[in-house]
């Protein structure tokens, strides 16, 4: 899944679709799971608001670095393997164009340029060719030079990211510029990662907790996968734990 026609929210909203909406809580931050004898009792926080939810299983979703930091009682196992899941760092600028100068002055029509600079890549669009405006990648960058670009305002990023665009672009890359909008995701809140390591992958022993039930928890999300930071590993790891779960259940 690379781009999807309308943007990549289209998966989510087609899910949200598939599933119903009035299922699903948005803005409802887990503060707390409990595995009991019985059931799961999850508490979360909304609009300022503490709740529970009671169910029978539980699926948690979160991040594993998000999850470390929740109150649960599955046991010091689980709590070490998720510790052991180790975040990473990514960050991305859009840089918001007058003019599609890329297109009318070097026929560059959607690709990629690699760069041995600490903004890795410029990504140009493979949509709205030909338009009025247009919005490049400036910097998809990380580890160290994401985390470079992160410690930065975001005028002094869009400085960064323009500087060295402009050795390989030429003037117009700085005064052709509009605006700038710019991402790191180690601060982003709910997920303070872009993606996770796991030494020796998923299937290593340290990560074992994780790849079964917790009394009534299951985990699941890419990290879990052979496909980590791609959404095709989350559909992978939720496929896998909703079949352990279907299997119990009709078991
Ligand atoms: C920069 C970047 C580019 C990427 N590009 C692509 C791409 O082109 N194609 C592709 O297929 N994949 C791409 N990915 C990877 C893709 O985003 C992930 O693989 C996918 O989102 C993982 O899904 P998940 O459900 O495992 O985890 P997530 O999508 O991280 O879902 C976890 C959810 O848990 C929520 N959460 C956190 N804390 C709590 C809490 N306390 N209570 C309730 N909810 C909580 C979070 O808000 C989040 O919605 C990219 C990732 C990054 C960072």
């Amino acid at each position: 899944m690379f781009q999807p026609v309308g943007g990549m929210d289209r998966i989510p909203a087609a899910l949200t679709r598939a599933v119903g909406e009035r299922r699903i809580r948005t803005g409802a931050a887990v503060t707390e799971i409990t595995d009991t004898a019985h059931g799961v009792t999850v508490t979360y926080t909304q609009s300022g608001r503490t709740r529970s939810i009671e169910a029978d299983y539980c699926i948690a979703a979160l991040p594993p670095n998000i999850l470390a930091k929740t109150a649960h009682n599955l046991g010091p196992d689980v709590q070490s393997a998720l510790e052991g899941c180790k975040p990473s760092s990514a960050g991305k600028i859009g840089l918001e164009y007058r003019s599609r100068w890329w297109e009318s002055d070097h026929r560059i029509y959607g690709g990629i340029t690699e760069t041995d600079m600490d903004l890795s890549h410029i990504w140009y669009p493979s949509y709205g060719h030909q338009g009025r405006r247009g919005t490049l990648i400036g910097y998809y960058n990380t580890g160290s030079n994401a985390d470079a670009y992160g410690a930065l305002t975001p005028r002094e990023r869009e400085a960064r990211a323009v500087a060295q665009g402009v050795k390989i672009h030429g003037e117009k890359y700085r005064t052709e510029l509009a605006t700038s909008f710019s991402h790191h995701w180690r601060q982003t809140p709910h997920l303070e990662a872009s993606w996770h390591s796991l030494s020796g992958g998923p299937d290593a022993p340290a990560f074992a907790p994780l790849n079964k039930a917790a009394g009534r928890v299951y985990f699941a999300g890419d990290y879990l996968s052979y496909a980590d930071a791609w959404q095709h590993g989350a559909f992978t790891s939720a496929r896998k734990a909703v079949t352990a779960l279907h299997s119990r259940v009709l078991g």
